[in-house]
């Protein structure tokens, strides 16, 4: 599969959530923004460098919980790392163009390794 992977009914579920948590305002600078005028912005970045390293987050969580697995070259894990990436956790409703820039918030750090695992946590964490 080399297209995307989402549906457009997914996407269409996760702009409702983004939306209605922001409360129709951007969450950079609260302007009221229509559902036609807003944008779902990364806050860690969906490139193909924060997908490897979220892949390798979900392949620590997993291996952390089951001592057992094996997470090298687990497509599995790029998938979920896709969903990481495209969580409702880590999207902000915001105007287009500089505010869309400022949701983001990098893959330096701790800070968003430490917003990732929480992402992660939520999503897997119900699981064995
Ligand atoms: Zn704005």
């Amino acid at each position: 599969m080399s297209k995307s992977e989402r549906t457009s009914d997914e996407i269409e579920q996760t702009r409702r959530i983004v939306w209605a948590r922001a409360r129709g305002r951007c969450q950079i600078c609260g302007s009221p923004l229509t559902w036609g005028e807003g944008e779902m912005a990364h806050m860690v970045a969906n490139n193909r460098v924060n997908l490897v390293k979220a892949s390798k987050a979900v392949c620590k969580y997993l291996a952390a919980k089951d001592h057992s697995y094996h997470w090298y070259g687990d497509s599995q894990n790029i998938r979920l790392a896709r969903k990481v990436l495209n969580h409702p956790r880590n999207l902000r409703w915001t105007c287009p163009g500089k505010c869309n820039d400022s949701a983001m918030i990098g893959m330096k750090g701790e800070v968003a390794d430490l917003h990732i695992a929480a992402i992660i946590e939520e999503m897997l964490g119900g699981q064995g």
